[in-house]
C-alpha cells in the first residue's frame, strides 16, 4: 500500500501515525474484521475472520436482514425503477415508492406527516442542524447517540446536556433557560449502549411544564416496542405530543435508512432547511422496497416481536442460572443488554475469549462509552435460539470469573 502512495510525502502523515501508535497503547485502536454470514451452519452463524460464532452484534432484532420478502421487495423495486435514484429528490423528483413510505411511516407513528433519510445518522444531524438556530436552547441526554450530539453542535444552539434519564436535572436545566426561547429536548427512547429508556411520559411532561418541543430517536425501539411495533413514544402514550419521532430501518427492520415523523409543518421546514436531506440523492430503489416489505411484516407478523421478547426473558433466567446480576443487572429492558466490566483490556480479551469459544459479542469502550465503563454489548435477535443464549450465559460465567 506504501508503494501505491509513493507520490505523498509520508512525514506528512507522521501526525496520523503517532496519534494511532497512542491509541494502540491505551487499548483503543478499533479497526473493521471481516463478517461473513453463514445461516448453513445455523440461525445468527457467522464467521468473524475466519472464526465461526454465532453473532450477538448485530441489531437486526427480529432477524429480518436476509427475510425473503425484504429481498422480494428489494428484487422487485430494483427490477421496476433501477439501481440508482440519480439525483437529490428536490432537483431529480421524486420516487412513488419515496411517497409510499412515507405515508404508511405517518399513520404507523400517528403523525401527520413523514420524511425519510438514507441514514439515521444523517438524519439526525440534518434535522437538528435545521430545527435549531444560534437563538434556541437544546437539552439533551448525556448518554444520547452521537449523530444527536453532532446535530447539536453543528446546530450553534445553546447546548445542554442533563444526567442520563434525570428528569429532575433536565427540570432543573430548563427552568434556568429564558421564558420565551424556544427549547427542544432530545433523547434517544431505547440507549444504544446501555439498553434502557426514560419515562417517555414523565419527559413529556416536563417538557410541556417549560414550553419545550420534544423529538425521540427510536432506532433501537422501532419495531420492538408499542401496538404493532410502532415503538416507545406508542407505548407511552404520548405519540401525539412528541413533535419529533425519528427512528430507522436499519436495525430491527432488516433493511437501511431512516425516518422521521411530526407535523406536516416541521416536515415542510426540513425540506426547505435540512441540508442532509437537501444535498443527498436520494434512496435507492432496492432500500425502499426493503422498508415498504418491512412494514408490511411488521403489521402481519407479530410472531417476531414476540419471540424476540421471548429471547429476553431467556437471557434473563440465564442471568439468574450462572449468578451474573453483578455484571448484567436485572430486569433487561430491550434486546441490548450491557455486560459491564469497566477496564477496557479486560473487556476486549474477554470479548475475544468468547470469539474462541463461538460467540461474537462486540466489546465497547470509550470514547463510545464514558471512561472506565467498558462493556461487552449483547444484542438479542428473535432468530436465536433458546439453546444459544443458555450456552452464551454459560461461557461468560467462566469467562467473568476467570479472565
Ligand atoms: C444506529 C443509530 C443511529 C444511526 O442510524 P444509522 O441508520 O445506522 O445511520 C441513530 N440513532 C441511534 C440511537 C442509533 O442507535
Amino acid at each position: 500500500m506504501l508503494l501505491a502512495m509513493a507520490g505523498i510525502d509520508l512525514s506528512l502523515l507522521a501526525g496520523y501515525q503517532a496519534a494511532l501508535a497512542q491509541k494502540t497503547q491505551a487499548g483503543q485502536l478499533r479497526r473493521c474484521r471481516e463478517l461473513v454470514w453463514t445461516p448453513e451452519a445455523g440461525p445468527m452463524a457467522v464467521r468473524v475472520e475466519g472464526q465461526p460464532a454465532i453473532n450477538f452484534s448485530s441489531n437486526d432484532y427480529l432477524g429480518w436482514a436476509r427475510h425473503p420478502r425484504l429481498q422480494a421487495g428489494s428484487i422487485q423495486a430494483v427490477q421496476q425503477y433501477g439501481t440508482g435514484s440519480t439525483a437529490s429528490r428536490l432537483i431529480g423528483g421524486t420516487n412513488p415508492l419515496v411517497l409510499a413510505l412515507e405515508a404508511r411511516v405517518a399513520a404507523f407513528k400517528q403523525a401527520e406527516a413523514a420524511l425519510v433519510f438514507n441514514s439515521g445518522y444523517q438524519a439526525n444531524v440534518a434535522i437538528l442542524q435545521a430545527i435549531l438556530g444560534p437563538d434556541d436552547w437544546v437539552f439533551s441526554d448525556r448518554l444520547n447517540h452521537a449523530s444527536l450530539i453532532d446535530g447539536c453542535l453543528l446546530s450553534k444552539a445553546r447546548w445542554t446536556r442533563y444526567r442520563h434519564l434525570d428528569l429532575g436535572h433536565l427540570a432543573e436545566k430548563l427552568a434556568r433557560a429564558p421564558v420565551g426561547v424556544r427549547k427542544w429536548v432530545v433523547t434517544d427512547s431505547v440507549f444504544s449502549m446501555d439498553g434502557d429508556y426514560p419515562d417517555l411520559k414523565a419527559l413529556v411532561e416536563v417538557a410541556e411544564r417549560y414550553g419545550a418541543l420534544v423529538m425521540v430517536d427510536e432506532a433501537h425501539a422501532t419495531g420492538l416496542f408499542g401496538h404493532g411495533g410502532a415503538g416507545l413514544c406508542q407505548q407511552f402514550g404520548v405519540s401525539d405530543r412528541v413533535a419529533l419521532q425519528m427512528g430507522t430501518f436499519s436495525k430491527a427492520l432488516g433493511g437501511s435508512g431512516a425516518y422521521v415523523a411530526g407535523p406536516m409543518v416541521l416536515m415542510d421546514w426540513l425540506v426547505n432547511q435540512a441540508r442532509g436531506f437537501i444535498y443527498s440523492t436520494a434512496q435507492p430503489p432496492a432500500v425502499l422496497g426493503a422498508s415498504l416489505a418491512s412494514l408490511d411484516l411488521l403489521q402481519e407478523e407479530p410472531v417476531w416481536r414476540e419471540r424476540l421478547w421471548h429471547n429476553v426473558r431467556t437471557l434473563e433466567q440465564g442471568v439468574l442460572a450462572h449468578s451474573l446480576e453483578d455484571w448484567i443487572p436485572l430486569p433487561l429492558k430491550s434486546a441490548i443488554v450491557p455486560v459491564l466490566i469497566g477496564d477496557s483490556a479486560r473487556t476486549v480479551a474477554i470479548s475475544e475469549a468468547l470469539l474462541a469459544a463461538g460467540y461474537f459479542v462486540q466489546g465497547i469502550r470509550p470514547p463510545t462509552v464514558p471512561p472506565k465503563t467498558a462493556r461487552l454489548r449483547i444484542a438479542l435477535s428473535a432468530a436465536h435460539t433458546d439453546v444459544q443464549i443458555e450456552s452464551l450465559c454459560a461461557a461468560l460465567a467462566i469467562l467473568l470469573r476467570a479472565t
